[in-house]
């Protein structure tokens, strides 16, 4: 397999899913499982017991949501300069090999 094309900090697009069409930051990679975590997507609501703290706050529970990572192939990297979700291209540029978008030719 390729190495990964979507780095953190990337903007990207979910393709398919609950969340298709949305948007949101990478704030993780995890290259083994060839997933991703994304800022404000496939987020999941989970009922939690907070337990007692010696000091006394926290004694409710609560639903708190959490972001599950998604996989790559489900999404797309959003190019910066032309703002649409695009397949990533390489192109040797004056520090190496840089990732450019394959509809503008702009540096992602
Ligand atoms: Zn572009």
């Amino acid at each position: 397999m390729p190495g990964l094309k979507i780095k953190k900090g990337d903007t990207v697009e979910v393709l398919s899913g609950k969340d298709r069409g949305k948007q949101g930051r990478v704030v993780n990679v995890y290259p083994n499982r060839a997933r991703v975590m994304v800022e404000g997507v496939n987020q999941v609501k989970r009922h939690e017991t907070v337990r007692p703290t010696k000091s006394g706050g926290g004694m409710q529970g609560g639903i708190i949501t959490k972001e599950m990572p998604l996989d790559i192939s489900n999404l797309a990297v959003v190019c910066p300069s032309c703002g649409k979700p695009t397949r990533v291209g390489h192109a040797m540029g004056p520090d190496g090999k840089e990732r450019v978008c394959k509809q503008c030719g702009g540096k992602i």
